[in-house]
């Protein structure tokens, strides 16, 4: 795109009550192709605290009546979003690729994330919610019921940009809260597509507040804002951390979908072309920008030298480039600032003394000048306590590291901070089966990749997270229970 282009991409404002409004404090921001950065996706609001506060106070406004409105009716308009996510699936699968660089077949796997959640939260509304609570006394009966919380505040990260969004709005909303949604600022557009089609679904003006942003500005106008009784979050650790440390001081509900340092166990008993083609989807996949991306891969020593071999031979042969090209297996990193951050880790992985074995550059030829590509990278020798074995890198970077016993294994895998996701592969459904249900982790694979469905919870052990996302554990989540007793006193009614 030549400068002119760039100047006259569009700009997009703030959702706020029924309309689209132009940031308070006049500021935008760009979102680039990562492919490509002289490409201007568009040029987007860089909200405020007062804009958080336009938005919180209509959809304050519009959340009683919003919460009245029978769940059945709620669902449908759910429904008819996701039948307009299914009808636009192609065209959004193609701007995703652009504003956020995953290869075209992940975009649409993202998009259908999103379709997927929309039905089955869709669903829900005609499934029973709440519980009858057996009552001690003769004239009274009692229920738990589920009752929105108010004002839910989502936050979101750039990786997934429409599934994860799906995963906190869809409950959200059937629930019968009003959300205000603070997207990543490297993929607002896919944000604003969500939010357009949720409205041409029927959504009542002022139930989604949509503010574009920084993280640190708008993002934490919402987790303080006083009419926000919750936050959802998915992200880093770190701001993870300080979003529960505001919501403690707060008494706010919070939710939190944090990083990971996934592990997958390879013993020699194992179905080595699976576990290979496992290994190349875990790692490169997403270009390693997964929270359930297997960074870790614990290899039996029997196996160690043909796996290694292998992988690396594989791993040579995946081609880089603009995820529109379907020549592509690897696309882009997201941005300029997580391209120096992933080859910073190489560099500690070389100075912890593990074996490149190959990778460990910024990619540079050709095209791939033009864009944030980072070569598929592989270290073995890695000691478990090196921090490219503890931290996570969130790119094409993959750690090998021996093991011995399955004793040692289990404690290599539970030995990070985190406790997202793990994977085991072996030839022996005992032995794996003994090894999983010893994983401290939120998602536990035997012989294939990540499961991951719209009815099954997800979520983290340890840093990886608080709460869980999807399922009916991810609708209670926005949720508050309200025990409600009603009857005769007692002894009345009975001369
Ligand atoms: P990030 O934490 O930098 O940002 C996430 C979101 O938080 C963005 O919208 C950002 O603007 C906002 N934010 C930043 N600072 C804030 C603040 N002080 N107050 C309020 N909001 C703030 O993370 P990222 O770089 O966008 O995403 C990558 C991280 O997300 C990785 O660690 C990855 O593991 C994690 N992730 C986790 C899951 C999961 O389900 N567990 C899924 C995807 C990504």
């Amino acid at each position: 795109m030549t400068t002119t282009e760039a100047a006259t991409a569009r700009t997009y404002g703030n959702l706020i009550g029924a309309g689209w409004r132009e940031p308070s404090g006049g500021q935008t921001f760009e979102s680039i192709n990562p492919a490509r950065r002289s490409e201007v996706i568009g040029h987007f609001a860089r909200g405020t605290a007062e804009d958080v506060e336009l938005a919180v106070r209509a959809a304050s406004a519009a959340q009683p009546d919003w919460a009245r409105t029978p769940v059945p009716a709620r669902a449908e308009i759910l429904a008819r979003a996701g039948r307009i996510l299914e009808e636009r699936k192609e065209e959004l699968a193609q701007l995703m690729t652009r504003e956020m660089g995953k290869v075209l077949t992940e975009a649409r796997g993202d998009v259908q994330e999103g379709i997927d959640m929309a039905k089955y939260m869709a669903g829900q509304g005609r499934n029973p919610v709440g519980e009858v609570v057996p009552s001690e006394l003769r004239q009274k009966r009692a229920f738990a019921e589920r009752v929105p919380i108010g004002v839910v505040g989502c936050i979101t990260p750039w990786n997934f940009p429409m599934a994860i969004p799906c995963w906190k709005l869809m409950p959200a909303l059937l629930a019968g809260n009003a959300v205000v949604f603070k997207p990543a600022e490297d993929t607002p557009l896919v944000a604003i597509k969500l939010a357009e089609i949720l409205i041409e679904a029927g959504l009542p003006a002022g139930v989604l507040g949509l503010v574009t942003g920084l993280g640190e500005e708008a993002g934490a106008a919402l987790v303080e804002h006083p009419g926000v009784r919750a936050i959802s979050f998915t992200g880093s650790v770190k701001v993870g951390q300080e979003i529960a440390a505001a919501c403690g001081r707060l008494s706010k509900r919070v939710s939190l979908e944090l990083g990971g340092k996934n592990a997958m166990l390879v013993s020699a008993d194992a179905d080595l072309e699976l576990a290979l083609e496992g290994a190349i989807w875990g790692a490169f996949g997403t270009t390693g920008q997964r929270c359930t991306a297997t960074s870790r891969f614990i290899v039996q020593e029997m196996v160690l030298a043909s796996f290694t071999e292998q992988l690396v031979a594989r791993v040579q042969k995946l081609r880089l480039g603009d995820g529109l090209d379907p020549e592509t297996d690897v696309g882009p990193v997201i941005n300029e600032v997580q391209l120096r951050r992933i080859h910073g880790y190489t560099e500690v992985g070389q100075k912890e003394s593990a074996r490149l074995l190959t990778g460990g550059n910024v990619a540079t030829r050709g095209a791939l000048a033009e864009g944030n590509f980072y070569e598929p990278t592989i270290f073995s020798e890695v000691g478990p306590e090196m921090r490219i074995a503890q931290e996570e890198i969130f790119g094409p970077v993959l750690c090998i590291i021996p093991f011995e016993d399955d004793n040692e294994a289990v404690e290599i895998a539970n030995g990070t901070i985190y406790g997202l996701a793990a994977q085991v592969e072996s030839g022996s459904l005992e032995r794996a089966e003994a090894i999983a249900h010893r994983l401290r982790a939120g998602s536990v694979n035997v012989n294939g990749g990540l499961y991951h469905a719209p009815d099954s919870p997800f979520g983290g052990y340890k840093q990886s997270g608080v709460g869980r996302e999807m399922g009916v554990l991810g609708f209670d989540e926005y949720t508050e229970v309200k025990l409600l007793a009603y009857g005769q006193r007692e002894g009345a009614g009975q001369q």
